[in-house]
């Protein structure tokens, strides 16, 4: 199967077009989730729909859709439905992007106020064709969402800027209070999971976000399933802990069609939480670990949490 996509591509993923299938897996019990048909779904449609916005949550197909929208929890996707890399595993169409909405940044703050979030997640797609990857757009959008919101915390999801300082800078200096950046999966399968990206850029990135403002949070997500090792993943969890990441996701990943990666291997939710007993031991302010986890999975409830582990971490160190 290959969907469709609006663009001046008919495909939605031109480039993996010619691969050869991947049979899709059976599903195990334990990922069960609930249906999108709520009346609070409903709402979220319309004010996103509204404003004409993206999200993650549709265009990445998340099976956890029916149970944030019904919360009112979308996670707002800016700079386009297209993205300029071609990631393996995921869903979000890719191609030659448009032009940016100069009324993007305003739309975003609007709907925000119009779900009425304590708390938000936007993220964007790949912008490599933009000379700063899309960084003063990010840095403007937070301005107009906090202008528009003082109250309302901001976490944003970002690509890597393909590494560029310069680009950073923009984005940091707007001041998110959560910087999270995926490293996706281990090393070793970056050449076919992650191609157009690098591990160590990645990592960087985080290290660097917390250099240029220790204040902000930063967070990374993992994916397992992929084809990774146990080993693997606790060198990636030691690496992440050297780039002083303070948060931790990780969740079970699910192939969305057969021309994505195949899923290696489906971890119970008993292994998850062995996988988050280890991460916490190296570390981490907070780690969620579920088969369901998500970068922005209940992203504003792990907020709190965030703020509360570190003001303990604080408080321990003054005593
Ligand atoms: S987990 Fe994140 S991407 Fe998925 S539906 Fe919830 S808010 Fe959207």
């Amino acid at each position: 199967m290959i969907n469709k996509v609006n663009n001046d591509s008919k495909y939605r993923h031109p480039e993996k077009r010619n691969r050869p299938d991947n049979p899709i897996q059976r599903k195990p019990d334990w990922i069960r989730v609930k249906a999108p048909i709520s009346d609070g779904y409903k709402k979220t449609k319309e004010v996103v729909d509204n404003y004409s916005l993206k999200t993650v949550c549709e265009e990445a197909s998340c099976p956890n859709i029916g149970e944030c929208w019904e919360k009112q929890h979308a996670t707002m996707m800016i700079m386009g439905g297209i993205c300029t890399r071609a990631c393996s595993f995921c869903n979000v169409a890719t191609g030659r992007p448009g032009e940016l909405s100069p009324f993007e940044p305003y739309n975003v703050a609007e709907t925000i106020h119009k779900l009425g979030l304590k708390h938000v997640v936007i993220t964007s797609v790949d912008r490599d064709d933009l000379e700063d990857g899309g960084a003063e757009h990010y840095a403007e959008t937070i301005r107009a969402c906090r202008k528009r919101n003082p109250d309302t915390t901001i976490e944003i999801l970002t690509p890597d800027f393909k590494g560029k300082d310069s680009a950073l800078e923009i984005v940091v200096k707007a001041r998110p209070d959560v910087f999270n950046h995926n490293i996706e999966t281990v090393p070793r399968l970056y050449p076919t999971i992650r191609p157009g990206a690098r591990y160590f850029t990645s990592l960087q990135l985080l290290a660097k976000v917390k250099e240029l403002d220790p204040s902000i949070f930063t967070k990374s997500g993992l994916m397992v399933g992929l084809g990774e090792s146990d080993i693997e993943i606790h060198q990636l969890m030691d690496d992440l802990r050297a780039a002083d990441v303070d948060f931790l996701t990780a969740g079970q990943y699910l192939q969305p069609t057969v021309k994505h990666a195949g899923v290696d291997r489906f971890m119970t939710p008993e292994e998850f939480e062995k996988l988050a007993k280890k991460a916490r031991a190296k570390g981490f302010l907070l780690v969620s670990a579920t088969p369901l986890t998500r970068s922005s999975y209940h992203a504003g409830d792990d907020f709190e949490m965030l703020r509360e582990a570190r003001n303990a971490k604080l408080n321990k160190l003054t005593v």
